[in-house]
């Protein structure tokens, strides 16, 4: 493999906004992996860039282009393409109170994943906006990507590239959950309480929101971001490997917690491989 892809630096942002993921366990398994890179965990990257700008007219300056520029990308609906090129104040307003209030998430609005990373990378420092620097940013936000196939958007864990983008939110909405969910789902329609139970009742089997498995569960996402870099493929066919690009929640589950290894015997030689450069 080459190399000279081992970046110098991993980055990771998130600090203090993606508050049930322990990014000191991640970094750690990174140190493990990649011995020779070092390491810096980071807040998240509106805060990370304002950090920087210390005069109030520009960092106003700052928040409200960025906040329009967020408020421009939202999917307004997942079945059509073209996304909202003409904010209303009331959508760059809530992007501009969500940028100064890092913690909070955004239910029932996401993004164009890709336009997303589009500005996210324009807002990394110069200097580091190379392959000797990997830039992983956690978010609580939702993102989505366009299907031709089937003409529209889906809900997204991950975009790998420069950055990559990790969304704890999106881990949750993104695989789909166990057929018996969408089944009571139409049976129950609005009926709160059944739904409640059945949901109850195939608990463990799909990640929720503040779930305790969140740092388990997103160290194999952590890797695939990290294999995107190393050879611009993130995924494995192994259904045990953490690097198993999974659909269903079920799947998520047992590539990332419930295998009897972490990485298949590839992967595996991969990591030794770098160990011992
Ligand atoms: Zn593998």
């Amino acid at each position: 493999m080459n190399i000279s892809k081992i970046p110098s630096f991993v980055h990771i942002y998130g600090k203090g906004s993606v508050k049930n993921l322990n990014l000191d366990i991640l970094a750690s398994n990174i140190r493990d992996r990649l011995p020779g890179t070092g390491i810096d965990i980071r807040e998240d990257i509106f805060s990370y860039l304002l950090s920087f700008t210390h005069e109030e007219e520009k960092r106003r300056e700052i928040v409200d282009s960025l906040a329009s520029r967020l408020a421009g990308i939202r999917v307004l609906d997942p079945a059509k393409k073209g996304l909202n090129p003409d904010p209303i104040y009331g959508e760059i307003d809530y992007e501009r109170r969500k940028i100064l209030n890092h913690s909070s998430s955004s239910i029932g609005v996401f993004y164009d994943g890709f336009e997303l990373e589009r500005i996210l990378y324009s807002i990394i420092p110069g200097e580091e906006q190379n392959l000797n620097h990997l830039h992983m940013i956690f978010t609580n936000q939702l993102f989505a990507t366009w299907d031709e196939d089937d003409q529209r958007y889906h809900t997204r864990v991950a975009i790998y590239g420069y950055p990559s983008v990790i969304s704890i939110t999106g881990i949750v909405e993104a695989p789909a959950k166990p057929k018996e969910y969408y089944l009571a789902k139409q049976f129950y329609g609005r009926d709160q309480l059944s739904l409640t139970r059945i949901k109850k009742g195939i608990r463990g089997r799909f990640i929720e929101y503040n779930d305790e498995r969140m740092t388990g569960v997103m160290k194999g996402y952590m890797m695939q971001s990290i294999f995107y870099h190393l050879k611009g493929s993130p995924f494995c066919g192994d259904s045990s490997c953490r690097l198993f690009n999974a659909h269903w929640q079920e799947e998520v589950i047992k590539a990332q917690l419930g295998g009897e290894y972490e990485y298949c015997e590839a992967h595996r030689r991969i990591f030794e491989e770098i160990k011992s450069k």
